[in-house]
């Protein structure tokens, strides 16, 4: 690739994006000209800040392989990475330069990524989240969202605020809170979002959804009827846990120290999709249950209202043991072998309040073709 000379405007402007994260890490890049050389001409990225707490970023910022500067700014996949133009929390800009890097990535319509996280607040037209100000006046999320989602060639909703308002949206939801998917469909936005929930979601998540859509395209990332990649989501967290004998069994934890199945202790992992269990948080290290935390359902589509109490048996789900349930007769439900000893594994756990039982979601789902069994509605 031909390296471009950087004018000092250039490198002002690029400082005001690119050195969002460089900013924090400068002294650890001898090619500090050179990056940003190439950062010039790649994939540039908007990351939006709504309402929230921030741990997406912190949570994406410890990936470790490849680590997000990497992915961000130097050539980790040949001749492919992005450029972050502008994120709140980490960007060396402030004021109108910061705005400015905004406004000038979002000058190519279809020529960015937009990058969704915390919540978007709807009620009183979003006067309850501002980003920056123009002529004096803040400017909303929700504008923010609408204007520059419109014309982004995709928009990643990182995390449970951004893909369905999260814990901003928790009744009774004061500022009208919303997730990315909700919003466009309001505003009648065509623009394809991925949805990557999780309080926080896994850095992993993340960096292999920007990775795919760099290396072969959106049409690359297969997602499941809620827009969740099926290589991260694919499957409920229950069916890979190392405590699932016991879960079958119908030997469940009284105390946290016990060995046995954390259900009756508020594990959400029969209603949760994520590859958790196998893929372990901080490099690996451990996961909830492995730590013999439950899994609080924080991946979960509807967390933090619908997996609520989160420590303890939620009243939306009651189970029964396995072994007193009818057999599922996998011919005549027109499943696997394996599909339906995982809807037999799960099938004492119903929900009530949401008018539909877990194994009927998974049932009617399992009969889509190519769907995998119990996807969440
Ligand atoms: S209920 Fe939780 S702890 Fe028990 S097997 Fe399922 S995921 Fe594991
Ligand atoms: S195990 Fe459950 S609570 Fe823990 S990170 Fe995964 S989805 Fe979230």
């Amino acid at each position: 690739m031909m390296k471009k000379k950087i004018s000092r405007r250039d490198f002002i402007k690029l400082s005001a994006g690119s050195t969002a994260t460089l900013g924090l890490l400068l002294f650890k890049f001898p090619n500090f000209e050179r990056l940003l050389a190439a950062a010039v001409s790649e994939v540039p990225v908007i990351w939006l800040q709504g309402g929230g707490c921030s741990g997406c970023s912190v949570s994406v910022l410890n990936s470790l392989s490849p680590k997000i500067q990497d992915v961000l700014v130097s050539q980790v996949i040949p001749g492919q990475h992005i450029s972050l133009r502008f994120h709140p929390t980490v960007m060396a800009a402030s004021g109108e330069l910061a705005m400015q890097a905004l406004d000038d990535t979002a000058m190519n319509p279809g020529g960015y990524l937009l990058v969704m996280e915390g919540t978007i607040a709807t009620k009183d037209d979003g006067v309850y989240c501002e980003l920056g100000e123009r002529d004096g006046h803040g400017v909303t999320i929700l504008e923010h969202i609408t204007t520059f989602g419109r014309d982004a060639m995709a928009v990643i909703a990182l995390g449970a605020c951004a893909t369905h308002g999260g814990i901003p949206a928790g009744s009774p939801n004061p500022t009208g809170s919303k997730g990315v998917m909700q919003v466009f469909e309001d505003y009648g936005i065509n623009t394809p979002v991925i949805n990557l929930p999780g309080c926080p979601p896994h850095p992993d998540w993340f960096i292999g959804t920007v990775a795919s859509v760099l290396l072969g395209g959106l049409s690359s990332v297969e997602v499941d009827s809620m827009g969740r990649p099926v290589a991260f989501y694919g499957k409920l967290i229950h069916e890979n846990c190392p405590r699932r004998a016991y879960f079958d069994e119908g030997k469940f934890a009284k105390k946290f120290s016990e060995p046995y199945c954390l259900y009756e202790l508020g594990c959400k992992g029969p209603v949760t999709f994520a590859d958790c269990p196998i893929r372990h948080w901080n490099s690996g290290t451990n996961w909830c249950v492995g730590a013999s935390g439950p899994c609080i359902g924080c991946a979960n589509m509807g967390f933090p209202d619908d997996v609520s109490p989160i420590m303890s048996l939620a009243p939306l789900y009651t189970v029964t043991p396995p072994s007193t349930l009818p057999p599922i007769d996998a011919e005549a439900e027109g499943l696997s072998a394996g599909e339906a000893a995982t809807i037999g594994a799960v099938s004492g756990i119903a929900a009530g309040a949401a008018g539909a039982t877990a194994v009927n979601l998974m049932r009617q789902r399992s009969k889509k073709e190519g769907e995998s069994p119990g996807q969440e509605e």
